[in-house]
């Protein structure tokens, strides 16, 4: 067990890392951040930041001195960076990090244990993206392999005209069959270095532009039929990957099953009701599994909860929400420039305790 008053380490400094770092230090423990150049928000909530390339090897040393324990907030870390920090400090074995980094291979992986995804193919040239639409059909969607996030790095393709027409990115892609879901859902699970995994509830997740906008509880009967298939999958995983710690995995609730999209191997924003809404939040959770402390129960304490993100210039007035009835909880993130599609914040809203 982690003693009182040691440092966490934290690689990338978002808002992830920001909700990290306040409930690591909530269990007395001090935070040290690194990521490179940005708007790392993270950083106020952190007694040290360093600020350095992800390949600057003194400055790694540096953060590793003074880190008892070293996580990730980000799951773009690259594999070197993590490779040359001194391994016993790592909480989680880096394999979950190169599964969840490219989309073929966390796909495959998936498979292998018993996963459906859509289906797929990889894709290197305008010539074999026509060749995957003969196979999958259209509409579907073409994505780099590495790299996305909140949409970014995706194409709808409705026609093979359509595809034709998009100038291909210079980079390994993977054309994906558009799935015709009926809500999108994620599955949040902590575990402990001993294995012992929890569950949180699956909420069902709204998208706004391939970026998530709201989680929603209850999830309705769709979800709530497919979430112990989906939640065997993500067990599954995180078993395969000695992972330790809070992981996602994302779904679509479809008629014939759940469908696996994608892993994160890390805190979620689809989790970030659990700060009010569940017994331990997930990055309260996300604490104890790598310092070694017990995990805390993940059970809903609400009847109805709604999660909804702020983005862009509607955080300017954000604080506003908090003369609203209901009694909102709001977060911001601290981000210097509101940014159109930038996630600022979120408030979340709880209907009756439940018993
Ligand atoms: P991703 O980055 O893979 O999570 O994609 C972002 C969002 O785009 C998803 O949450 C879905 O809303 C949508 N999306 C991605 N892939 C598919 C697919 N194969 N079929 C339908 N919608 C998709």
């Amino acid at each position: 067990m982690l003693a009182p008053g040691s440092t966490i380490g934290i690689l990338g400094g978002g808002q992830l890392g920001r909700m990290l770092a306040v409930a690591a230090l909530q269990l007395g423990y001090k935070v040290v951040g690194y990521a490179p150049e940005g708007d790392n928000v993270a950083a106020d909530a952190c007694s040290d930041f360093v600020t350095a390339d992800w390949d600057d090897a003194a400055a790694l040393a540096r953060f590793a001195e003074a880190c008892d324990v070293v996580t990730w907030e980000f799951e773009n870390v690259p594999l070197a960076t993590v490779a040359a920090l001194p391994q016993h400090l790592l909480a989680c074995p880096p394999r979950a990090l190169e599964v969840a980094q490219d989309r073929l291979s966390e796909k495959a992986f998936a498979i292998d244990l018993g996963g459906v995804p859509a289906p797929y193919a990889a894709v290197e040239s305008p010539e074999e993206l026509a060749a995957a639409i003969l196979g999958i059909g259209t509409p579907g969607i073409l994505k780099t392999a590495r790299d996305g996030y909140d949409g970014k790095g995706q194409w709808r393709v409705r026609s093979g005209v359509e595809a034709g027409a998009l100038a291909f990115p210079g980079v390994t892609c993977i054309y994906e069959g558009f799935i015709l879901y009926e809500t999108e859902f994620s599955v949040i699970l902590v575990r402990g270095a001993d294995g012992q995994v929890k569950f949180w509830d699956s909420t069902a997740n709204l998208h706004d532009g391939g970026m998530l906008a709201q989680s929603i509880l209850p999830a309705g009967a769709l979800v709530e039929a497919q979430v112990s298939a989906a939640r065997e999958l993500a067990r599954k995983v995180a078993n395969a990957l000695g992972y330790v710690g809070v992981l996602t995995l994302e779904f679509f609730a479809t008629r014939e099953g759940p469908v696996f999209n994608e892993m994160a191997p890390r805190v979620h924003n689809s989790g970030h009701w659990t700060i009010e809404g569940a017994a331990t939040s997930q990055f309260e959770n996300h604490i104890r599994a790598i310092a070694g402390l017990p995990l805390g129960g993940t059970k809903t304490r609400f009847e109805a909860i709604e999660m909804r993100n702020i983005v862009g210039a509607d955080a300017l007035d954000a604080h506003l929400i908090l003369a609203e009835p209901g009694e909102p909880h709001l977060h911001l993130y601290g981000k210097r420039e509101a940014r159109e599609g930038r996630k600022m914040g979120h408030v979340t809203r709880v209907g009756h305790a439940l018993k």
